[in-house]
C-alpha cells in the first residue's frame, strides 16, 4: 500500500476548567500563535474534556468564553485560524466513541496523567476522565491533524493518538489516519508549580499561590514570584549549575520563554545574581508581557456575543472538515448512516 500524504494541519486545545495560567500561555497559546500562518491552524476550547471533572454550569460557559478571549487577546486571528469550542462539533464525540472501541484498556492504564489526577480515589472519578485520551485522539484525528503543539505533560496522550491511528489503520487495512507529530519545543514546555518545583503549574491546582494566572494584576504577580519557593544560592554561571535546583531552573526557564530567548542566555545575563534581584526582574517582565493580553481579555469579555459569534463561525468551518472524515470512518467501519 502506498503511504497516503496528509496536508499539514495543526490542531490543539485547552480545557475551560478554570482561569488560564502562565503555563497555558507559555506551553500552549504563545506557541499556537507562533504556528499561525505557517500552515492551517485549528484551536479548540475543549469543553467536553473539562466536564470529566465537575464544573459548575454557569462557570463552565464563562470559562469557555474566557479561554477563547485568551486565544484572541494573545494574537490568534479568526481569519487565519479556526477557533471553536468542541461541544459545538458533535463529530468529536462520535469519533471518540469509535476510538473507545479501538483503544485497549491496557493502554489507558498506562496513562500517567490519569494516575496523577485520580490519585487514591480512582474508583470514584468519572469514566470520562479515564477515557479522555481517546476523545483527545478523536479531536486530533477528526481533522487528520499532523502537528499538535502541546506542553510536555501531553506527550503521552499524543503518542496514544498515534497508537490509536495505527491500530485503526492496521485493523481495517487502510491508510486513513495520519501519524500525528507532537510539537513540544522552547524553554517552557513544562512550567512548574511556584510552591513545589516537582509538580507542574495547573489551572486546577489547589492553591492560587502556586500559579500565575493570565489575569492576575501586577501586585499579585509580584507577590507570587516573591513568595515562590527557591533555594538560598545565587544563580550559577552555567545552566548545568541548575541541575538539582528545580525551582530555580523553573524561574530561569519562565524568564527565557517570556523574553523569547534561551535559558543559557538568561544565565549569561544573571550569573551570580541573588533572588532579590532576579525575582523582581522576572515579575516586571511577566507584567510587561501579560498585562496587555489581560487588558484585551477584559475588553473582549465585555462583549460575550461577539465571542460566541466567532466560536460558532469557527465550529461551522470545523464541521466542514470533520464531516467527510467522519463519514469515511463510518464507511470503513461498516456503520450505516
Ligand atoms: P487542568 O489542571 O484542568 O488539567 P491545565 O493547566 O493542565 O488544566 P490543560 O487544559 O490541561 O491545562 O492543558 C492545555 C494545554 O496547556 C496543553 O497543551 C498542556 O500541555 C499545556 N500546559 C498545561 N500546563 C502547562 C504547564 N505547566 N507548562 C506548559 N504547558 C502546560
Ligand atoms: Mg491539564
Amino acid at each position: 500500500m502506498t503511504k497516503a500524504t496528509f496536508t499539514p494541519r495543526v490542531f490543539s486545545g485547552i480545557k475551560p476548567s478554570g482561569g488560564l495560567t502562565l503555563g497555558n500561555y507559555l506551553g500552549a497559546i504563545k506557541r499556537f500563535v507562533g504556528m499561525q500562518g505557517e500552515m492551517e491552524t485549528m484551536y479548540c476550547v475543549v469543553d467536553l474534556h473539562a466536564i470529566t471533572v465537575w464544573q459548575d454550569p454557569a462557570e463552565l460557559s464563562h470559562a469557555t468564553r474566557e479561554v477563547a478571549a485568551g486565544y484572541l487577546a494573545a494574537g490568534l486571528d479568526p481569519a487565519q485560524s479556526i477557533l471553536f469550542n468542541q461541544s459545538r462539533v458533535s463529530q468529536h464525540a462520535e469519533l471518540g466513541w469509535i476510538f473507545n472501541c479501538v483503544a485497549r484498556v491496557g493502554w489507558m492504564n498506562r496513562m500517567t496523567q490519569f494516575k496523577d489526577k485520580a490519585g487514591s480515589g480512582a474508583e470514584k472519578v468519572s469514566l470520562g476522565l479515564y477515557a479522555y485520551p481517546s476523545l483527545m485522539a478523536a479531536d486530533i484525528l477528526l481533522y487528520h491533524a499532523t502537528h499538535v503543539p502541546v506542553g510536555e505533560d501531553q506527550k503521552q496522550h499524543v503518542e496514544l493518538t498515534r497508537d490509536i491511528a495505527n491500530k485503526f489503520n492496521h485493523d481495517f487495512k487502510v491508510d486513513f489516519f495520519p501519524e500525528t507529530i507532537p510539537v513540544i519545543d522552547g524553554p517552557a514546555t513544562r512550567v512548574m508549580n511556584l510552591r513545589d518545583g516537582t509538580k507542574k503549574m495547573s489551572k486546577s491546582g489547589e492553591s492560587d499561590m502556586e500559579r500565575i494566572n493570565m489575569r492576575d494584576n501586577a501586585d499579585t504577580i509580584a507577590k507570587k514570584f516573591k513568595k515562590a519557593k527557591t533555594d538560598p544560592e545565587p544563580l550559577p554561571d552555567t545552566l548545568d549549575g541548575l541541575k538539582d535546583r528545580p525551582e530555580a531552573r523553573n524561574l530561569v526557564d519562565i524568564y527565557a520563554a517570556l523574553s523569547d530567548t534561551t535559558s543559557e542566555a538568561v544565565i549569561g545575563e544573571y550569573a551570580g545574581a541573588g533572588w532579590g534581584r532576579f525575582k523582581p526582574a522576572l515579575a516586571d517582565l511577566a507584567v510587561d508581557k501579560l498585562a496587555p493580553i489581560s487588558d484585551e481579555m477584559t475588553r473582549l469579555m465585555d462583549d460575550p456575543a461577539e465571542i460566541d459569534r466567532i466560536l460558532a463561525d469557527g465550529a461551522e468551518r470545523a464541521r466542514a472538515i470533520a464531516s467527510p472524515i467522519l463519514a469515511k470512518t463510518y464507511d470503513i467501519v461498516g456503520l450505516l448512516r
